[in-house]
């Protein structure tokens, strides 16, 4: 029999992988796992500690799941191409098979490799390959709705393939590296079965309720899937042909929308991965960011005083994971409030994020900061004490994240600094001290914000 290599790299799951079944045709597999050094010394990802955590986890899942059929996981840290040369050299493997993946890193990385040594990249990092989701004229889209009709204009989703029954180990001798240590997240168990189990009880009820209540942050109401989609423990082809199964319901077409945002961020950094350098629109590059680390470490740390945005990037630092409608409104803080540079806030989000991705973190950011692709018009800034009041209405989430507020009355929560000493004293919240003022006067700031962006364009020559 021969031998193949499956190189795992953001596919760690069994079910509907056709790189592990184009693998498996080949005889004796043999699935491999580089620890990139880059990755592991931090350089690529800075620190980014929960996320390699629940890598680690879920690459501890996945040998499970390989050794009941048979086989195992090969943990060799290096850098990749080296590791597989000499993987190759070892096993007589005459092929690898790995998902192909569009950041510029992987793209450049996996070109290199395949200039030296046998690689065949797969689909399976998304439903429709960037590559296929084109205008009419061959172009690639920069608007959201645009490329959605398209993409569903190419088919259905396909169906899913089934896991490998078995797959035989070659015999051979490979040292292998335990992985590391890492604690694990309690309210993000690694692993397929477990996305599993979460995409079928989010699509079992909440999904019909999704169009509704995904902007409400005190309920349970979106999948929280992201983790499990970045490292592919569940494959987007699962995920969409599931929830297109459930019919037309608006629950399930606003679901699969976005899961089509997710692609339409793949396509970004794919056909124009510039945008990983700056903004996506050249008149929007030149804004002169204010440099206040104060404010910078104060959004942070969740210590602006709007107790929104403040619960918002608590919710992060404790779980790693933030609701949509916060990244929404504590990215506007960030870019327009504050006239703090998105890609501080960019970097944060990959540092702290479970599903830290370059593609729909940079996508998610260019659109808040309204310098991107399809993005919210630079001139529209959220107001957070709206916001808030609209989302959390009865103030659950605020109050679980940012517990100085408990006491807070209702009619203060959104804004504390509006409330008279005497109540202060009698919920036990002193502004400046327990809880603080706000670092910056939302009601101020709209024509600081126009003024840098229109400068911008003007030295643009509009
Ligand atoms: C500033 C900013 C930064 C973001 N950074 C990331 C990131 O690093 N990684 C990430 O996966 N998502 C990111 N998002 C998108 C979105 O916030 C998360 O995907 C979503 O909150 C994850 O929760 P969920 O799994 O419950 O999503 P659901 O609402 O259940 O959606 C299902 C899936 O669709 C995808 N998805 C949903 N919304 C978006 C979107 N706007 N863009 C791209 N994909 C989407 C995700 O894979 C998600 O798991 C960012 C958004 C913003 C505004």
């Amino acid at each position: 029999m021969t031998t193949t290599v499956w190189w795992i790299r953001r596919d760690l799951r069994l079910r509907d992988n056709p790189a592990l079944l184009a693998a498996c045709a080949g005889g004796c597999v043999l699935p491999v796992f580089v620890l990139d050094r880059g990755i592991l010394d931090g350089r690529l990802h800075r620190h980014a500690t929960r996320r390699r955590a629940f890598l680690f986890d879920g690459l501890r899942v996945l040998d499970t799941d390989l050794q009941a059929l048979g086989s195992r996981l090969f943990v060799l840290a290096g850098r990749p191409l080296e590791v597989l040369r000499e993987v190759l050299a070892v096993s007589g493997a005459r092929a690898i098979h790995a998902a192909e993946d569009f950041s510029p890193y992987a793209r450049q990385r996996d070109a290199a490799i395949a200039r030296e040594l046998p690689l065949q990249l797969h689909p399976g990092l998304t439903v429709h390959h960037p590559g296929q989701v084109l205008s009419k004229q061959n172009a690639p889209y920069t608007i959201f709705t645009p490329f959605y009709r398209a993409w569903r204009a190419l088919g259905s989703p396909g169906i899913p393939c089934p896991a490998p029954k078995w797959l035989p180990l070659p015999a051979i001798c490979l040292r292998a590296e335990p992985l590391p240590v890492a604690l694990g997240n309690p309210d993000f168990p690694a692993g397929e079965a477990e996305a599993l189990r979460r995409m079928d009880s989010f699509l079992a009820g909440p999904v019909s309720a999704y169009a509704l209540q995904r902007d409400v942050p005190a309920v349970a109401g979106t999948s929280t899937l992201s983790p499990y989609l970045r490292f592919g423990m569940v494959s987007p082809r699962t995920a969409a042909h599931q929830v297109t199964a459930l019919g037309e319901g608006s629950g399930a077409e606003t679901w699969l929308k976005e899961l089509v945002w997710r692609e339409f961020y793949l396509s970004v950094i794919y056909h124009f991965p510039r945008v990983m350098q700056g903004a996506f629109n050249p008149r929007l590059r030149a804004v002169r960011w204010r440099d206040a680390p104060a404010d910078l470490a104060a959004w942070q740390q969740g210590r602006t005083g709007y107790p929104i945005v403040d619960a918002f990037m608590r919710q992060l630092l404790a779980t790693g994971w933030m609701h949509n409608r916060g990244r929404m409104i504590v990215a506007s803080f960030l870019s327009k409030d504050l006239l703090l540079d998105w890609r501080h806030g960019e970097q944060w989000f990959m540092d702290h994020l479970l599903d830290g991705d370059p593609a729909a973190n940079n996508g998610g950011w260019q659109w808040a900061a309204g310098v991107g692709t399809d993005a919210a018009p630079y001139f529209r800034i959220f107001n957070p004490v709206l916001q808030g009041g609209k989302f959390d209405p009865h103030g659950t989430f605020i109050r679980q994240y940012v517990p100085e507020l408990v006491e807070v009355p209702l009619r203060y929560l959104q804004q504390p600094w509006t409330m008279p000493p005497l109540e202060q004293a009698l919920c036990g919240v002193e502004l400046g001290q327990a809880y603080p003022r706000p670092i910056v006067e939302h009601a101020m700031v709209k024509p600081r914000t126009l003024e840098a962006y229109k400068a911008s364009q003007a030295a643009y020559g509009d």
